[in-house]
């Protein structure tokens, strides 16, 4: 029998079959993440100059839209294709030389496109913008943020270098280098790394053994291991080192600063051993290094090392609490658009109350988030401008939102990925990348634990946390709704804050970790108020009501979701302008 398969029916052509599809015929992902970014749009044209904020308008209308249409397919093929270390060139020469993909390339210069680092940098535009430089400069991190999550990682330290530098180096090597910093051009860009962790000490700095020895004027010859080295083929390295083993802990770490080549333009010996195999952020390397009389000059004083350094760390704690909101908007842009689309059950799955209850809950984790990790960033443009209260206030606040976010972003981008079904799961889309990519946020820059010894000794160090407090307390007086429940809540932080000094090591340490993240559930509800008005209530106020009822004890009891239009107005932030 002869089939004639041109006119035979085929059962799987979705075109004869016009209801046999994954999302409504009108779907269409988003175009611009910052035209439809209302919520960043709002705070930045609130909260940064009219200039600035001008300056800057071109530069993230452009990295919205390569963001939302282009770097996906680049992201994905960097992550693809690691990078690959190539130890020896054909002639046997060591050259120890890390091979990226060209989209890392490509992402690379999208960045730079963006200006979030010559807005910083570059001597006039920092001058212009003194003011709000962060501001300006992180969001275009935010937004590059979104559809790349391993990049981000080699941007921070390049800008956590030149802070470094611009803080601590000499008038000659700022010169020299702060250029290749603010550069628009690949090729002469000078990317950054930071080289702390030892075998022996991640969390425990103090227990580095890489030592440091004298050579000549401010140049000493480093030898030993380091660890985990992100970016380790850097122009521009910072790492700590031991000039006198006697001196233990971080009092005797110095800070220096190595480069790919010697004063005298030979290179600097450093062994790349391999490169990691990392579960995310794959598109960028992170090595092995071994340290051989490798040249490092010295920054600040012997002994400064890990004060110095800490500038850079707080810096680099903030870039990944906004990593993380970066990968908890796209996850929620992702899911939102998805469900907008989606029909389960006869009707839109928007329909579905325990749907809108959970985007509900993510949307307000994200919003509280989002308004605490930004004034974080306003803070850093405040305290490096010389406002102190704001500088106590975020010796506390970094490592809160340090801890916060990311948790919250794993938390996060796993329930957006079960909302968007089996689709969520496959590597077609982001989500799986994402979710890889942001389970590196709660442990690099300091695991969790390490962020609630951090506000322990902050808040005995500081003023922040009494500061902090009244910065609630203020905020607090302006709620009606459950105002006397938050007072009640916050009161509970007080009079643990209080028991503390009396009590031993182990039980200030584990109330410590219960007192911060209560603390951080209040501040973030002081956030939502402090940053309402009448643009902003239609995010803020649903938000708002669902985390104050989350204090609540949970007793069982009748539940209603939010209606549809409510959860719409919510969300429209992640619309697919
Ligand atoms: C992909 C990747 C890239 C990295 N890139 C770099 C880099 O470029 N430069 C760099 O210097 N480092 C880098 N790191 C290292 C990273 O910062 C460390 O892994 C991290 O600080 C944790 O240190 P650790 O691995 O030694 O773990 P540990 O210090 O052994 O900690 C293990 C666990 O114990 C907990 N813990 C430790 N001490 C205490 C305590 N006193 N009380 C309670 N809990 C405690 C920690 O919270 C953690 O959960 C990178 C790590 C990764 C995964």
């Amino acid at each position: 029998m002869q089939i004639d398969f041109n006119t035979t029916q085929n059962p799987k052509t979705s075109a004869k079959h016009p209801q046999n599809r994954v999302l409504d015929a009108s779907y269409q992902p988003s175009q611009n993440f910052f035209e439809s970014d209302e919520m960043l749009k709002h705070f930045l044209q609130k909260y940064t100059s009219p200039e600035g904020y001008q300056y800057m308008l071109d530069k993230w209308q452009t990295l919205g839209k390569e963001a939302a249409q282009d770097m996906d397919e680049l992201s994905l093929l960097a992550d693809k294709n690691t990078p690959e270390l190539v130890k020896r060139n054909r002639l046997g020469e060591t050259i120890n030389e890390i091979r990226f993909h060209p989209a890392y390339h490509t992402m690379t210069e999208i960045a730079l496109r963006s200006e979030m680092f010559k807005v910083k940098w570059h001597p006039e535009l920092r001058k212009r913008f003194e003011t709000e430089i962060h501001r300006l400069g992180f969001a275009s991190v935010f937004l590059f943020g979104m559809s790349e999550g391993g990049l981000p990682c080699p941007l921070c330290m390049t800008d956590g270098v030149a802070r470094l530098i611009d803080r601590y180096c000499e008038e000659g090597d700022k010169n020299r280098l702060l250029s290749h910093i603010y550069t628009q051009d690949l090729e002469e860009l000078y990317t950054g790394a930071m080289f702390l962790t030892e075998k022996a000490g991640g969390s425990d700095v103090g227990a580095n053994l890489v030592s440091a020895n004298y050579l000549e004027d401010k140049y000493y010859l480093l030898n030993g291991e380091k660890w985990f080295c992100s970016n380790a083929n850097a122009e521009i390295i910072f790492a700590l080192a031991r000039t006198n083993p006697e001196i233990k802990g971080t009092k005797g770490l110095s800070i220096f600063l190595i480069e790919k080549q010697k004063p005298d333009g030979s290179r600097n010996e450093m062994d790349i051993v391999r490169l990691k195999d990392k579960l995310g952020v794959r598109s960028m390397a992170s090595a092995e290094c071994i340290l051989t009389d490798t040249v490092g000059k010295l920054i600040g004083e012997e002994g400064e090392g890990f004060k110095i350094m800490t500038d850079m760390i707080n810096l680099s704690r903030i870039y990944n609490a906004l990593g993380s909101l970066s990968e908890m908007r796209r996850a929620l842009v992702e899911a939102y658009q998805f469900l907008t689309f989606r029909t389960s059950f006869g009707t839109s799955a928007l329909n579905h109350a325990l749907i809108r209850e959970k985007l509900t809950e993510l949307t307000s984790i994200y919003t509280a988030n989002f308004y605490m990790t930004w004034e974080a960033i306003k803070s850093l443009d405040q305290a490096d401008n010389g406002n102190e209260d704001q500088a106590q206030i975020l010796r506390l606040l970094t490592p809160m939102i340090k801890k916060t976010a990311a948790q919250a972003g794993v938390y996060v981008i796993r329930e957006a990925m079960e909302l968007m079904g089996g689709m969520g799961y496959i590597e077609d889309g982001v989500m799986p990348k994402l979710m890889r990519d942001t389970m590196v946020l709660p442990i690099w820059e300091g695991a969790g634990n390490i962020m609630v010894l951090d506000m322990l000794r902050a808040s005995m160090k500081s003023q922040g946390f009494t500061k902090m407090i009244t910065q609630i307390q203020e905020q607090f007086e302006q709620i009606e709704t459950g105002q006397t429940l938050l007072f009640e809540e916050l009161k509970t932080v007080i009079d643990l804050a209080n028991q503390l000094p009396k009590a031993d090591k182990d039980t200030i340490e584990l109330s410590a970790k219960f007192l911060f993240e209560k603390m951080s559930s209040l501040y973030q509800i002081a956030m939502l108020q402090q940053y309402k008005d009448e643009q902003s209530q239609s995010w803020i106020n649903p938000a708002m009501q669902y985390l104050i009822q989350n204090l609540q004890k949970k007793t069982l009891s009748l539940q209603t979701p939010l209606d549809k239009e409510t959860v719409i107005q919510m969300m429209a932030w992640t619309s697919n302008k």
